[in-house]
């Protein structure tokens, strides 16, 4: 209880009609001066006469679980008007209408305080913690005058001021924040400055050096394609210096005088060419900051390959924006006993193949004849450091010992820009050893690659050379490197007797956030190692820390990069994360170490199954949090997190399939989304239950042992799976893995399984899930695992007992499931501990016993309820008293940490589509009243020692209470935030509430809470810190600042990263005043916008999909197609993907409005008119 607090409820509860004048002598006047203040026991008169309803409402097993009594449902008594409104909405059983609106549920012990009165005049008080202000009668008046004095003036400001909620901040990790965002991709322009077809410079102005590739046939054993001559004094000034083969040339060019291109559009097929493949690059490269580009020299061992073509092919290596000099092709001769080697040089045709994206080299056909033909290409090149955070990349930052801003060189070859760098093979199965060497100047102390260095030589003055050690055989999208003025945190000096050698790199001020990566490192190592009884392979492993990174963290064998946030977690007590945070770090480290094994050891063959990684690592993290941190229960977070992330994506009509054919570079950037990640994950630990712990565990063992330093696909996978599940006995024989998976692997969606009571059977039958509606026409099918449980029937293991096979009839009958016909009491819920890949909807007299039963049921089974049903309404499947009477549980499960968070995607789906509707006031004044209960149990004070559930779970609940305007929540927000402001060294709030606190008070804030934010951004060292306050500078509700903060995220200088700005956009859109202007924004700029964010990271598709959280009215598709027409005339053609998914998803919004939305405004006002809830 606050000081001055009013309990609202409390006023609006005992005077429904005339709310404004007696709310005023409401302070207490007629409830409270019979309400013992201090007990909070039911004294009152007011008690005594409503002691009939009250019974009603406060017995579990009241009258409403035994029909007929006086209250009940349509009986009569104060629910009547209620009931009556059900029945206009389609109720089909009035009887049990107070069993689904939890009516019989509402305890005395479970309620927390608060009154209701009825249309008839009857009053219930309920027990509880007392809450509100008690006051003499003396005091009265004088009170109750203040108090109209105070609310007229709140309901006049309350009208003026449209209060904004904040976006949900969504910080809590699932797999597809792990390595990759979203990557929609935005295509490259092709070789901008060595376009051959590149027009020539206009008189002279533009200093465009285009390296023109000169074709020839050389007898001479070497093409040159040199640069173009240039045409200005200034280009005159750019030096080749021929180098010997196996040196660097050193070329000066000035960073302006490279055109970019890299923002043009393009969308390339994807074509793989076969007949040769490498088996060792020798790769010397001086990338440098200062001139924008990487000079080096390149010699690849190649091998003709006949096992996929025997026709003879040239040697096709990708190339990206690189100009190649001097190649050569030499073969060794055969070696005489005793002589010393041979060499040839060979004659050959070179040029660069279509839109300069392949550099081609044909050879004399007359060497067909010969087997196992082996070659030495060797050539230099030219390749650009772009700053879009791809290929070899640059990045600054601010040292703080001389605060001079220091460049460093970083690299992100994943998923194809490696070929950015240097020319290659780029593609997961052509893998070779890499001999990797970097030549830096001696203002970077440090260089790192994949392996251990070997060597370091004096390069010329100035200047050295390092040398690494060769890395086993792995694809070109794993080589990484680093050159830099990072610190190592000395963990490897440490511990030095370990196996591999950890070592973290960090800028100087973070080096003692590492302490926590470090600890989670030595914790999953050794379970990997046991889990996949493989060793880990390298004999090293670098984490580092890169300040501006496009992904949250990634894979590169044996150097592992992160962005700030993923990798350092600050010790200091002021700076300190959150437990969402830690688990954060945690789960990506354990991702990323995952994927030393799946992915670097054994790697996929081809794009198309590279969700198998990616769904391993995900999996594997889980496996191995649940290994090291068990008090997490990470594994019931994988159940509501990754569901939600991969339905949500799997439920429109454009959804793919987690295998589809790549055929383009988009396509290869689009495999990175949460299709491949969540679903992948949810998909193999189905696969998990389905043939069991122990058979899934030594499959992945055979998996790795096999494919060892190989490529494998999901049929390899299959097979191993199916011999151990026949082998342990789980996998019905006449079943194979790839009989089931191939229905989940090939189509896109998941499906609704229909559950149907027939006597004692059950009968089972599915349909996909489809926005925004059930589509009967649509004939998916799928293969599915079947567990249940009654309340006569404990499995006790996930292993399915029955199955839905896709070809068979579109019925499942389980014959006697229950003991009697009559068994409507009786409880049936499937899909146990949510293995199975798709939501469950029931026949009524099941929702019903689901219900009545609720508090019996499994944990997981409760969220699992609650957050299927929300979203079956949400497709039609269901009407929303379904849900609504879930969703009322929360009221009374203040304690359930996963069915708070079952809530939240749906929840914020209804938020965000009826935020700037009518029903919102309803909807909101029902939501605070569900929330109440928990806020004034956890409140917004921390205490020490609290688990990491709960810290979670309390910063959820906050979430809610101030999202839904509870003041409670809302002006002890603001407290907290201007204890801050007053003295910005010392900040009081407690790290899991810092998302919720900032984010309301610059919401309820103006421009000096939003500046000392700002200010705060700037000056915090930690990387999370500076996460919450991006997110919470777009929940102020002054459009003027969310037009500024919108125009920063494309200045340089303003201290938003260009990793950040997706996140900074999103922050906006998500607001419902800042929607449009964030839609201007786009609109407006969306040029400037593309060329600022480059292709690499689908920053401009991230923020056309969070344009439409609040599209939902048919003006809207206009907007869009507006937009849509602006980015094809710019040929912005990668970002037409999202921009069909927006308008799949406006058209989602737009029937959601038309269709659900009056039915849902019906159902709410009924609740909330027949509890006097207010409305304010
Ligand atoms: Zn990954």
């Amino acid at each position: 209880m606050e000081g001055g607090y009013v309990n609202e409820a409390i006023i609006s509860y005992t005077n429904p009609k005339l709310q404004i004048p007696l709310m005023a002598s409401a302070i207490y006047a007629p409830t409270t001066t019979s309400t013992s203040p201090t007990a909070g026991t039911p004294t009152s008169a007011t008690a005594a006469t409503s002691q009939n309803a009250s019974a009603s409402l406060s017995s579990p097993a009241g009258p409403s679980s035994s029909p007929g009594s006086a209250p009940a449902g349509a009986g009569g008594g104060p629910l009547q008007g209620f009931v009556a409104k059900l029945r206009n909405f389609k109720f089909q059983d009035t009887k049990n209408i107070r069993k689904r609106f939890h009516f019989d549920y509402i305890s005395k012990d479970r309620f927390l305080g608060g009154q209701l009165k009825t249309k008839n005049g009857q009053k219930y008080v309920f027990n509880g913690p007392p809450s509100g202000v008690y006051v003499s009668k003396a005091c009265l008046i004088i009170a109750a005058f203040i108090t109209v004095l105070a609310l007229l003036f709140t309901i006049v400001i309350t009208y003026f001021v449209t209060r904004q909620g904040f976006p949900p901040k969504e910080a809590t990790p699932s797999c597809i924040t792990n390595d990759h965002h979203d990557v929609n991709a935005t295509p490259i322009q092709t070789a901008g400055w060595v376009s051959m077809n590149s027009p020539p410079p206009l008189d002279g102005a533009t200093p465009t050096p285009t390296p023109t590739p000169t074709t020839t046939t050389s007898k001479a054993t070497t093409t040159t394609a040199t640069l173009a001559t240039p045409t200005s004094t200034e280009a005159d000034e750019i030096k080749l210096v021929d180098p010997k083969v196996g040196d660097i040339p050193v070329v000066v060019t000035p960073i302006e005088e490279i055109e970019d291109n890299t923002t043009k559009p393009t969308n390339r097929p994807l074509k793989l060419y076969e007949g040769w493949r490498p088996l060792h690059y020798s790769l010397i490269i001086e990338p440098s900051a200062e001139t924008s580009s990487s000079n080096g020299s390149l010699t690849i061992e190649i091998e003709r390959d006949v096992t996929k073509v025997t026709s003879w092919e040239p040697i096709v290596l990708d190339v990206h924006n690189v100009s190649i000099s001097n190649v050569r092709v030499i073969r060794a001769l055969p070696t005489k006993p005793g002589s010393v080697n041979e060499e040839q040089e060979l004659e050959f045709d070179s040029d660069y193949g279509e839109d300069n994206a392949t550099f081609v080299i044909g050879l004399d056909k007359a060497l067909a004849g010969e087997n196992q033909l082996r070659l030495m290409l060797s050539l230099d090149f030219i390749s650009q450091v772009t700053d879009t955070l791809q290929g070899v990349y640059k990045t600054s930052y601010t040292n703080p010992d001389t605060n001079k801003e220091e460049w460093m060189i970083s690299t992100q070859f994943s998923p194809i820009d490696a070929r950015r760098a240097f020319p290659c093979f780029d593609r997961p199965d052509m893998k070779a050893n890499f001999s990797i060497s970097i030549v830096r100047s001696l203002q970077y102390k440090m260089a790192l690659s994949n392996m251990p260095k070997s060597h370091t030589s004096r390069y010329r003055k100035g200047y050295v050379r390092d040398d690494f050690l060769i890395t086993p055989k792995m694809p070109t999208y794993l080589v990484a490197f680093i050159v830099s003025n990072m610190q190592d945190s000395r963990f490897a000096t440490l511990d030095s007797e370990m196996t591999p050698r950890v070592e973290i790199w960090s800028r100087p001020p973070f080096m003692d956030m590492t302490h926590y990566a470090y600890k989670m490192v030595r914790k999953f190592l050794p379970y990997y190692e046991d889990f996949f009884g493989v060793k880990n392979k390298l004999p090293k492993i670098d984490l580092v820390s890169v300040p501006d990174f496009g992904f949250a963290a990634m894979e590169n064998w044996g150097l592992i990069t992160f962005r700030d946030s993923a990798l350092l977690v600050p010790e200091d007590l002021e700076l300190a994360s959150s437990s969402e945070h830690m688990q954060y770090v945690a789960q990506i480290i354990a991702h990323e170490l995952a994927h030393q094994w799946f992915g670097n050891l054994v790697t996929p063959k081809g794009w198309d199954d590279l969700w198998l990684k990616e769904g391993f690592a995900c999996y594997m993290s889980y496996k191995a949090l649940e290994h090291s941190h068990p008090e997490f229960q990470i594994m019931d977070t994988l159940t509501m997190l990754e569901f939600k992330e991969s339905m949500e994506h799997d439920a429109d009509n454009t959804s793919h399939s987690i295998s589809f054919d790549v055929k383009s570079t988009n396509d290869v950037r689009r495999i990175f989304d949460p299709i491949s990640y969540s679903k992948g994950t949810i998909l193999l630990r189905m696969l998990n239950s389905i043939v069991g712990d122990v058979a899934f565990r030594a499959a992945t063992r055979d998996l790795l042992k096999k494919y060892a330093y190989g490529n494998m696909d999901r049929d390899d996978l299959w097979a191993i799976l199916t011999h151990h599940g026949h082998k342990e006995g789980t996998l019905p024989q006449d079943l194979s893995v790839k009989q089931i998976m191939d229905s989940w692997i090939t189509q896109p969606g998941y499906p609704v399984v229909n559950v149907e009571r027939r006597g004692a059977d059950l009968v089972l039958s599915q349909e996909r899930y489809l926005l925004p509606s059930k589509n009967s026409a649509d004939q998916s099918s799928w293969f599915i695992p079947i567990t249940f449980e009654t309340d006569e029937l404990h499995k006790g293991d996930n292993i399915p007992t029955h199955w839905m096979r896709s070809q068979d009839e579109n019925e499942l009958i389980i014959g006697n499931v229950f003991t009697h016909n009559s068994n409507s009491d009786n409880v049936i819920y499937l899909n146990l501990n949510r293995q199975g890949y798709y939501r469950v909807n029931y026949d009524m007299t099941s929702w019903l016993a689901l219900k009545k039963n609720f508090s019996t049921l499994p944990r997981i089974t409760r969220a699992q309820l609650l957050d299927d049903a929300l979203h079956l309404s949400q497709a039609e499947y269901l009407t929303y008293d379904i849900p609504l009477t879930f969703l009322m549980e929360l009221f009374d499960a203040v304690d359930d940490e996963l069915l708070w968070s079952a809530a939240k995607p749906g929840l914020n789906y209804l938020i965000y589509n009826l935020k700037r509707e009518p029903a919102y006031e309803t909807f909101r004044a029902f939501m605070k009243f569900i929330v109440r209960p928990a806020f004034d149990h956890y409140g917004l004070n921390e205490p020490d020692n609290e688990s990491h559930l709960q810290l979670k779970h309390r910063a959820l609940v906050a979430y809610f209470a101030c999202k839904f305007n509870y003041d409670r929540c809302t002006q002890v927000a603001q407290v907290k935030f201007r204890e801050w402001m007053r003295d910005a060294k010392k900040n009081p709030i407690k790290p899991n509430l810092k998302s919720v606190i900032y984010c309301t008070s610059l919401a309820e804030g103006s421009s000096p809470e939003w500046y000392f934010a700002y200010k705060q951004y700037k000056t915090t060292t930690s990387a999370s810190e500076k996460e919450e306050i991006l997110t919470s500078l777009g929940c102020t509700t002054k459009p003027w600042l969310l037009s500024k903060y919108l125009n920063m995220t494309i200045n340089p200088t303003s201290g938003i990263l260009k990793q950040d700005g997706a996140l900074a956009f999103r922050a906006v859109a998500s607001n419902a005043i800042g929607h449009e202007i964030a839609f201007d924004f786009l609109q407006g700029n969306i040029k400037e916008i593309a060329e600022y964010y480059g292709d690499g990271f689908s920053t401009l598709s991230e923020m056309i999909k969070s344009l439409t959280i609040y599209m939902n009215k048919d003006y809207h598709k206009h907007q869009l197609l507006d937009l849509a027409a602006t980015c094809r005339k710019l040929g912005l053609k990668a970002v037409e993907s999202a921009i069909n998914l927006a308008m799949e998803q406006v058209n989602n919004n737009i029937y959601w409005r038309s269709h659900s939305y009056h039915s849902l405004k019906n159902f709410l006002e009924g609740i909330v008119s027949e509890f006097q809830i207010n409305i304010f």
